[in-house]
């Protein structure tokens, strides 16, 4: 497996970009070759659309492994990165996991870099262009961060790491206590950085079940209102908040500004949109992320989580 592929335009990108761009406007491509040695590659867990338990890459087709030296990575100070430690890689008995570390802002597709004259360079193809190719991009982009910027990313793969710290602890027979410790122990080896604040997956979620003053990749469930063409979802569970010897249990409200030009919106936004609107028309309960900073309103009566960048929301398919 591989990172980075030439898609049938001529544009260089990395797998979780081809994902990013898949998921945010619906854009999918035919084929793909490997940006060193141009052997044709097949994308993995790139165009699917829902909890996955594999990282969005790149496989060479049965049988057609990379040529003249190449292992489809860049090459760092002479070694192939293809080895390398990663922090974003957490490994759970015999499976690999590798997750999204950094949240970014794309307004737009993710633009890469095109090369016009594909069919000349493969013709003059040979070990040492290779080895060049690699080179080059292993300067310009070295061990590039897996970043994402929608929510559903860092959502998707702290299920996936659930799922797969799960799966373990049945093959391994571990109790109920070991597997808790086990799952605590993991996300807390996995780094995240929001906004440049760097944390952990363990740390960077919030069930709506205690307040925090942090950003927050909350999460919870709840029903969808509309009032003012504003969408508000009121959490099923209360928070709890403390203030000066008092506690409060308050409603956690979730709310979005429905944008007038809803067809304009990028395809995940609208997905977003039509799912929240479904679930308000048939009164059917939304289990939700939305990344973002919660306050106190309503004299210490709500919590209100408002959200204006529809990147940072998933809805759960109902
Ligand atoms: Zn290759």
């Amino acid at each position: 497996m591989s990172d980075l592929a030439i898609n049938d335009k001529g544009e260089q990108k990395a797998a979780s970009e081809f994902h990013d761009d898949f998921i945010l406007h619906g854009i999918q491509h035919a084929s793909f070759v490997c940006p060193f040695c141009f052997i044709g590659l097949v994308a993995k867990a790139i165009y699917i659309d829902g909890p996955q338990g594999k990282s969005p890459h790149f496989s060479c087709f049965p049988q057609k492994p990379h040529i003249n030296g190449c292992d489809g990575y860049p090459l760092v100070e002479g070694k192939s990165v293809k080895g390398e430690k990663k922090s974003n890689k957490i490994i759970i008995g015999k499976e690999e996991f590798l997750f999204p570390e950094k949240l970014v802002s794309r307004s737009k597709p993710s633009q890469g870099k095109f090369l016009n004259d594909l069919s000349e360079l493969i013709k003059e193809n040979n070990p040492e262009k290779v080895e060049k190719r690699r080179e080059g991009v292993g300067k310009e982009v070295g061990s590039a961060k897996y970043t994402s910027s929608i929510i559903r990313s860092f959502a998707s793969s702290k299920k996936a790491i659930i799922s797969l710290v799960y799966k373990y602890a049945k093959d391994e027979e571990l109790s109920s206590e070991e597997r808790k410790l086990l799952l605590k122990d993991t996300l807390s080896q996995a780094p995240i950085e929001l906004d440049g604040y760097k944390t952990n997956y363990q740390v960077a979620f919030q069930g709506t079940k205690y307040f925090s003053t942090y950003k927050k990749i909350w999460n919870g469930e709840g029903v969808v209102k509309i009032k003012d063409g504003i969408v508000y979802i009121l959490s099923g569970q209360d928070t709890e908040y403390k203030h000066e010897d008092n506690s409060y249990e308050l409603s956690f409200y979730t709310s979005l500004k429905i944008p007038e030009n809803i067809e304009e919106q990028p395809a995940y936004h609208q997905t977003i949109i039509n799912r929240l609107l479904n679930a308000r028309e048939k009164e059917l309960v939304v289990k939700w992320f939305a990344y973002g900073m919660a306050s106190i309103v309503l004299d210490k009566k709500s919590v209100l989580l408002s959200i204006d960048n529809f990147d940072h929301v998933f809805i759960e398919k109902v």
